[in-house]
């Protein structure tokens, strides 16, 4: 496997912030096992469906991205289900790099403050 040229601990987590987390019949029964609760507990009280999918993560308010996943703890700046994340948060970004963790580290170099946060990326497909 390639060496990970970003780090997740530094960074606010903007991943986390994309309107579409997409949630699997096998991530859901696994998030209401994780939580306890029925399927169709954690369905009415964590998913819906949008943008065409089945199932997204229910997102709250961030003060940096706008809208941010439910299970961000928007504080720590960190997931709060990781044991029990979604399918595709554990394979993202895929390969070895992240582009808004490339953009954030020439910021922070540029602007010599490691705390700077960037909102305004967008990734162009
Ligand atoms: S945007 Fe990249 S560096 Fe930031 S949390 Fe997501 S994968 Fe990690
Ligand atoms: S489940 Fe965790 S890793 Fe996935 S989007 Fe939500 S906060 Fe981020």
């Amino acid at each position: 496997m390639p060496r990970k040229k970003y780090d997740c601990l530094k960074c606010p987590g903007y991943c986390c912030s994309y309107p579409v987390i997409e949630v699997k019949d096998r991530d859901a029964a696994r998030i209401a096992r994780h939580f306890g609760l029925s399927l169709k507990q954690a369905e009415k009280k964590y998913f819906k469906s949008a943008h065409g999918y089945k199932r997204v993560m229910r997102r709250k308010k961030d003060e940096h991205f706008g809208k941010i996943c439910q299970f961000f703890d928007t504080e720590a700046r960190r997931c709060t289900i990781y044991e029990a994340r979604p399918s595709t948060c554990r394979i993202y970004p895929g390969e070895g790099h992240c582009g808004y963790y490339d953009f954030l580290s020439f910021e922070r170099a540029g602007q010599e403050d490691e705390t700077y946060i960037s909102t305004t990326y967008h990734i162009e497909n």
